[in-house]
């Protein structure tokens, strides 16, 4: 019966044979599997050489997208877009980063955008009436010795900033530099035609009381426009970095810091440091009649002018050298007057 005969397949291992037959098995597994070794090398090779190239290809696609980026930058800074914008609060908020003061006074010293719009300001206006420091009197055009200065003296400077507190009391403000194309003019250098040093009082805004607009007052606020090395630097810096010929140390009616400090007593918080400093007008009028508070606002402004005029090295060679006029005035709540206060 063929059931006795074993089947080819089963041969039983050790024999002639099947030795043949696991041998050419062998032979093509080991085959199979060098292609399939390398194949799958090959398709290692292949899917690097893939990422490789990608990388090469992202490379590429991004250069010109970062140059695109410069390029849009440059543009934009040329165009004085958004770009710059963005970029120009830490320069104009005259952080502690020194470089981005280095790169603002750099700007300014290329661009001088409104030097000729406060030139022309100027000429239209003769010296005012009002009385100024002997300062005043030298009207020297600075700008060919010195070219960081404003070409207009400090008094000139006074009676364009005055003409801007008339148009506003006489309800003809002007609201000057307040376009786009202002912004755009001023966005990479500003060269404002004076410094302001005013109390934070919401009711006294430089820009709205004198009519001014961008680019055209660097304003310095603290609660009784006191000073302290914050307030000395901001002032110094604006009056070495734009050469701005003129510093107004503005009081107003009714100052709350000043009312605080004359009331006495425990001032919570930090605000101490502000009575602090508003000490010495109070001692000084302390006696003697009149209404306390308009004495000591008054006494406050004197104080403050006398010590900038006095504050070294910046600020005092500047005066000396007739390159800067520093003066006192008072804002007017009621009326919306800017009054002369001088020391
Ligand atoms: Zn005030």
């Amino acid at each position: 019966m063929s059931t006795e005969t074993p089947p080819a397949e089963a041969t039983p291992p050790g024999k002639p044979g099947s030795s043949r037959s696991q041998l050419i098995k062998t032979i093509g597994m080991i085959l199979a599997a060098a292609i399939a070794t390398g194949a799958m090398t090959f398709g290692l090779m292949a899917f690097v050489e893939k990422k490789e190239s990608a990388k090469k290809s992202t490379a590429k696609s991004t250069a010109p997208s970062e140059h695109k980026k410069e390029a849009a930058h440059g543009a934009a800074a040329a165009a004085h877009g958004p770009a710059v914008a963005a970029h120009a609060p830490a320069v104009a908020g005259h952080g502690p980063a020194v470089a981005a003061h280095g790169t603002e006074a750099k700007a300014a010293s290329h661009a001088e955008p409104a030097k000729d719009n406060h030139a022309a300001g100027v000429t239209e206006h003769p010296a005012p009436a009002r009385g100024t420091p002997p300062a005043a009197a030298h009207s020297t055009d600075h700008s060919k010795a010195a070219p960081k200065e404003h070409s207009a003296s400090g008094s000139e400077l006074l009676t364009k900033l005055m003409e801007g507190n008339k148009r506003y009391l006489a309800n003809g403000a002007t609201h000057p530099n307040q376009s786009t194309a202002r912004r755009i003019e001023v966005s990479i250098a500003q060269k404002p035609f004076a410094i302001i040093l005013a109390c934070a009082d919401s009711r006294v805004s430089p820009e709205i009381i004198f009519d001014q607009g961008l680019g055209d007052l660097f304003v310095v606020r603290v609660a009784g426009n006191v000073i302290d090395d914050h307030v000395l630097g901001s002032l110094e810096y604006a009056a070495e970095h734009f050469g701005t010929g003129l510093i107004v140390v503005l009081g107003h009616e009714r100052c709350g810091a000043v009312t605080a400090a004359l009331a006495g007593g425990h001032a919570p918080g930090h605000i101490g440091s502000i009575i602090e400093a508003l000490k010495p007008a109070v001692d000084r009028i302390s006696g003697k009649g009149g209404d306390a508070v308009d004495r000591a606002i008054d006494e406050n402004v004197k104080i403050v002018v006398q010590a900038l005029r006095a504050t070294e090295p910046i600020l005092k060679e500047k005066v000396v050298a007739h390159h800067l006029e520093i003066v006192g005035a008072r804002y007017d709540l009621d009326t919306g007057v800017v009054t002369s206060v001088e020391p």
